[in-house]
């Protein structure tokens, strides 16, 4: 495994390989999307999350919803969301983002949330209305749901899985050794009980997860960590570079920069192992060309 282990500028900001050199982004359409998005008053996870892909994603019109509101009762050590106390939950947000999805054409969506361990259901129920409101406006717009972890209710992840979006998906996000110091709230085992639940609850439905590497995890326990989404019923898989949201503590640093050709081999490695689709690289991340690895792993 080559260590690239990340330099920085005299500002103290940290230097991106070349591999991370994209076009100029289609401003116009950038303004325009983020015009029809602020009309709604919706909140993408592409812009919250700082994702580096939003120069890419909203020039072909494509973004992730995030519902639920901008803050997050979780504070993860990787992840830009700010954390706090919660909003109060919008009746009228499933109708808003049904009516963006329509206005915007998309044919695929992900919707996803911010954790609301504040709520008895922790949003399942917001989900299903969001996946209802959209189906009613334009029955053959296919919905991805990317949860946080509901903290394993049963309730809600049956009432999430009677709604069958066609892709469930919850991020396991890191390695198990990792995951105590990077999601102090969230739990490695009650991740992998999730996507197994969803798994057992479903059938037509894809079951996805996402990580990211960079985060000081060995070539071994990323080999384990696969096999342990395979055998959970995970059955898309998406892997990317970890990008540091800030250089504030709360904040862990990338401990190093992944190649292309690891995260080619990684890919190659997860389709061995018997997933039906692996999206893997440094820009990656669980929402990017999602539409693409249904599609695929439809084909599969
Ligand atoms: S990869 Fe996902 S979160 Fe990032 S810009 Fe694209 S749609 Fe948004």
């Amino acid at each position: 495994m080559r260590k690239l282990a990340p330099e920085k500028f005299e500002s103290g900001l940290v230097k991106l390989p070349a591999w991370f050199h994209q076009d100029l982004p289609d401003m116009p359409k950038i303004k325009a999307m983020k015009e029809a998005l602020r009309g709604a008053h919706l909140h993408t996870v592409c812009e919250s999350a700082h994702c580096p892909n939003m120069g890419q994603c909203w020039g072909q019109g494509v973004a992730t919803f995030m519902i639920l509101g901008g803050t997050c009762t979780r504070a993860c050590r990787f992840c830009a969301v700010p954390a706090g106390h919660a909003e109060a939950v919008d009746p009228h947000e499933p109708q808003q983002v049904a009516q963006a999805v329509a206005r915007l054409g998309l044919s695929y969506v992900v919707v996803t949330s911010v954790a609301r361990d504040d709520l008895p259901d922790e949003g399942a129920g917001h989900f299903v209305a969001t996946i209802q409101a959209i189906r009613a406006l334009q029955r053959n717009v296919k919905v991805e749901t990317l949860i946080p972890d509901f903290s394993a209710k049963e309730e809600s992840l049956m009432a999430l899985s009677a709604a069958a979006p066609e892709v469930l998906s919850h991020n396991i996000e890191c390695v198990r050794r990792i995951s105590p110091a990077i999601r102090p709230q969230a739990a490695h085992d009650r991740s992998l009980h999730v996507l197994r639940r969803f798994r057992a609850l479903t059938s037509g439905v894809f079951i996805k997860s996402s990580f990211m590497v960079g985060l000081g995890e060995s070539e071994l326990e990323v080999m384990g960590l696969m096999r342990e989404l395979k055998s959970a019923g995970c059955q898309i898989l998406t892997i990317g570079q970890y990008l540091a949201p800030s250089q504030k503590r709360r904040h862990v640093p990338v401990e190093r920069f992944v190649t292309p050709e690891e995260f080619e081999r990684w890919r190659t490695i997860g389709l061995d192992m018997g997933f039906n689709y692996v999206e893997s690289g440094p820009l990656v991340r669980s929402s990017f060309i999602a539409e693409k690895g249904y599609r695929e792993a439809l084909k599969s």
